[in-house]
């Protein structure tokens, strides 16, 4: 063999010239209509497919530059991951598939908390990454949600959570279930501290995920074609017996029975999220606003001016009349 790899082979690659080695992940296949895609279109496109407009998933750091501003944020940092706290073997050990998430994605578990500017409004996001073991729900999740939630309290900023889960961590068993309460309760404190809290909802949301903190939003905007649901489409039908309806538990299914308030295309998150954002924090209109957030008429603009210190914030409304714009 080495005489064939190292006397033959490059001298037949001198006759033919060198071939250029194609990295094999140059092309990708949409999964829905399975075209390939050139990856850097793909990039370029926001990891939307130029010919069937499905969202292919994102991972959570291309996410946050994504809504950022500039791309620009900074972590905050999370405490250490507690291993294995049951002594949890399938058919490998837990540590083995703790490490190997880590080592694939570079982050010590699947939620990031960061800190940055989206359309000049400092917030706090708190976003699963779907490539950390399904983005699922263990001790470590929790934790960090509270952190994000005490972060965003301590400095009067909202709270943006961005769902990307198959659901609760099962290799933690009943302590990753504990962590639907605990998330419950980190939002009960931002809303309790009269704060903004958002959630984006991206494919999939699923499980314990969906049945705690995803689906308590003052606003939910979820990504278009997202997967959202608790039990799998699947399971729902061999319990039920029956065939569920097209499109069940996409966002636009959700849509249409109430569930969110946006579905929104990746190319508009960062613009809508901007403007729900700027509904929520300055509820007070100024000439200097944009123009299509100004009232009608100058006149209405200047009472609304005088107005400024007696009217309630118009938080509901407000967004209400956002989503309105959206259909
Ligand atoms: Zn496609």
């Amino acid at each position: 063999m080495s005489w064939l790899s190292n006397v033959v082979r490059p001298k037949l690659q001198q006759l033919v010239g060198v071939r250029r080695e194609i990295p094999e992940d140059l092309w990708q296949k949409c999964p829905k209509c399975e075209q390939m895609i050139f990856h850097r279109e793909l990039e370029k496109n926001l990891r939307v497919c130029p010919h069937c407009q499905h969202h292919l998933r994102l991972k959570v750091k291309e996410r946050l530059a994504m809504l950022f501003d500039d791309g620009r944020y900074e972590l905050i940092p999370l405490p250490a991951v507690t291993a294995d706290p049951l002594k949890f073997r399938d058919l490998r050990r837990y540590p083995d598939r703790l490490k190997e998430a880590q080592a694939k994605t570079g982050q010590s578990e699947a939620l990031l908390v960061a800190r940055g500017t989206i359309g000049g409004h400092a917030v706090v996001v708190a976003a699963l990454d779907f490539e950390f073991l399904g983005g699922s729900m263990g001790i470590a999740v929790g934790d960090g949600l509270l952190i994000a939630a005490r972060a965003a309290i301590a400095d009067r900023l909202p709270l943006i959570a961005i769902p990307a889960s198959g659901g609760a961590r099962m290799q933690e068993g009943i302590l990753s279930l504990m962590q639907m309460a605990r998330t419950t309760v980190a939002v009960q404190e931002v809303k309790a501290a009269g704060l903004p809290y958002l959630v984006i909802l991206t494919d999939p949301t699923t499980g314990g995920v969906s049945a705690s903190f995803a689906m308590l939003g003052d606003i939910a905007i979820a990504e278009t074609g997202a997967v959202i649901g608790f039990a799998g489409a699947r399971v729902i039908e061999q319990t039920i017996r029956e065939s569920l309806p097209d499109g069940f538990q996409t966002a636009e299914y959700l849509y249409e029975h109430g569930m969110v308030d946006l579905v929104v295309r990746r190319h508009e998150l960062k613009a809508t999220l901007a403007r729900v954002l700027l509904l929520l924090l300055k509820p007070v209109l100024t000439a200097e606003e944009p123009p299509s957030l100004a009232l009608p008429n100058a006149a209405g603009a200047a009472a609304a001016r005088d107005e400024a210190s007696s009217a309630p914030p118009p938080t509901a409304t407000s967004a209400g009349e956002a989503h309105a714009d959206e259909r």
